[in-house]
């Protein structure tokens, strides 16, 4: 029966929940993770978009930082969109004061883009799902360094916009807006520990 926190300090969590419920992956529950306590009795996390400084910070002071490192360090799977995905870097390109998770061993660049595309859809051929969904770009990143166990899973033109790392899995874009929920429940597949 798995049991998704879903990171629900800023950003577009409410999308994600609509996202899991709608699977109607059976048992399912779906909790708003925003202190560390929120954690135990959770077996899976997704973080989602939104503004990665702001949530960084929040984490932080809410005690949710390290306790999501300890426990995606156990096996538990962590899923980061957009924002979410910036957070599990190891290291952001230009901002090596701005804090992450470091959970996933690559580097981002932060809305990689550009001021100008703001916000673009484009079919992405996701590895390990084994086929392509849309892909909803809204200000995204794109990872621009895969080091160690970090293995780019999707590209969109070349560049690396899906990684996947263990028990950890990052997209630039954004399947909880769209009516596919085939990402959502490949996730809800994988083991927990
Ligand atoms: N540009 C945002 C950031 O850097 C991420 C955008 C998103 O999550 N849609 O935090």
């Amino acid at each position: 029966m798995p049991t998704v926190g879903v990171v629900a300090i800023q950003g577009d969590y409410e999308k994600h929940i609509d996202a899991l419920w709608r699977t109607q992956y059976n048992d399912l529950d779906v909790r708003e993770v925003r202190v560390a306590e929120d954690l135990d009795g959770v077996d899976r996390v997704i973080i989602p978009g939104g503004e990665s400084t702001t949530v960084g910070m929040l984490m932080q002071r809410f005690g949710l930082a390290d306790a999501l490192r300890a426990r995606a360090a156990t096996g538990m799977p962590v899923w980061g969109t957009c924002m979410g995905m910036i957070l599990m870097a190891k290291s952001i390109e230009d901002r090596q004061d701005q804090f992450t998770l470091g959970l996933l061993d690559i580097t981002v660049r932060r809305n990689a883009f550009g001021a100008q595309v703001h916000s673009f859809e484009d079919e992405v051929a996701v590895e390990g799902l084994g086929t392509s969904v849309m892909g909803v770009f809204i200000r995204a990143p794109i990872v621009t360094e895969c080091r160690g166990g970090a293995i780019p899973i999707a590209r969109y033109k070349d560049l690396i916009v899906a990684v996947k790392q263990g028990n950890c899995l990052g997209t630039s874009f954004h399947p909880e807006l769209t009516d596919d929920d085939r990402m959502h429940r490949w996730f809800l597949d994988w083991a927990s520990s």
